[in-house]
């Protein structure tokens, strides 16, 4: 293969997974994970409590630090090199079930902070950028409340906002709706959609099989630690292989 044509594939790929193990303590928590996701790829991860799903997400911007085989984000191996962990942290967005947003700052300056203060962005151009993204989550009319004035949903899509403030080229979600009343999902789900239509790479934690349906380009279903199955969500939901599968998705669906 040419170094080019080399070169070319690597860039096509995201995110690579090679045998990788987790532990915590004693407990063997992920297990042989492999997982190669392409750039623009949207990935939904279901599976039942405890099966390991948090974990490997957080592994992949080094939350959690993997014990064995190799994290590849976006080109650079994940080891104990501070430098490829701030690297990566800067290239992946990460939103959570709590949305963590600092209540003391208004919305604007909750989006304007890590700009500012990591990528040495000036005041006005991460204003401008703030609302730029929270327009595309649709609150720009919030920007200067606080957060504990703003319902949950729009503090969650805040949370993506501030995320996609810092330009990450990956966007990693863990369960971004499940803290939320119901009528306020399909608002934060929108705004993930809309990231899936403008060619985000995501992976996503999420119970919302509607959505899995509507945006994954694969569904990858975890248990005990391991990828038990993955396929587009099709197939996944309509035909799944493997028993454990099937119990989960008839206790969900
Ligand atoms: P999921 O997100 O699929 O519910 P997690 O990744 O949160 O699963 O947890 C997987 C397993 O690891 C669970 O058994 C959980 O209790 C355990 N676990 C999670 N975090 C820690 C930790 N910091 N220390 C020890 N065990 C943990
Ligand atoms: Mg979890």
């Amino acid at each position: 293969m040419s170094a080019e044509l080399q070169n070319h594939l690597a860039d096509e790929v995201a995110i690579q997974i090679t045998n990788m193990n987790k532990w915590y303590g004693d407990f063997h928590v992920l297990r042989d994970i492999n997982l190669t996701v392409q750039r623009g790829e949207r990935i939904v991860i279901a599976g039942p409590s405890g099966s390991g799903k948090s974990t490997m997400i957080r592994c992949i911007n080094r939350l959690e630090e993997h014990q064995k085989g190799q994290i590849v984000v976006d080109g650079t191996e994940l080891s104990s090199d501070l430098k490829n962990i701030d690297k990566i942290r800067r290239e992946v967005g990460m939103c959570f079930q709590h949305f963590n947003l600092f209540p003391h700052l208004t919305i604007l300056e909750n989006c304007t902070l890590a700009p500012m203060w990591v990528r040495k962005t000036p005041k006005k151009e991460a204003e401008e950028l703030a609302m730029h993204f929270l327009e595309k989550v649709k609150i720009p009319d919030q920007a200067n409340k606080y957060p504990g004035m703003l319902s949950g949903g729009q503090q969650q899509r805040v949370a993506i906002a501030r995320s996609l403030c810092m330009q990450p080229r990956i966007m990693l979600f863990d369960e971004p709706t499940s803290a939320l009343d119901p009528e306020m999902i399909k608002e934060v789900l929108d705004t993930m959609v809309t990231l899936a239509d403008e060619g985000m790479t995501m992976l996503c934690v999420t119970h919302e099989m509607g959505f899995a349906r509507q945006v994954a380009d694969r569904v990858i279903f975890m248990d005990q630690g391991q990828i038990v199955e993955q396929n587009e969500p099709e197939e996944f939901f309509n035909n799944p292989k493997s028993d454990r599968t099937k119990l989960f998705l008839s206790q969900i669906l």
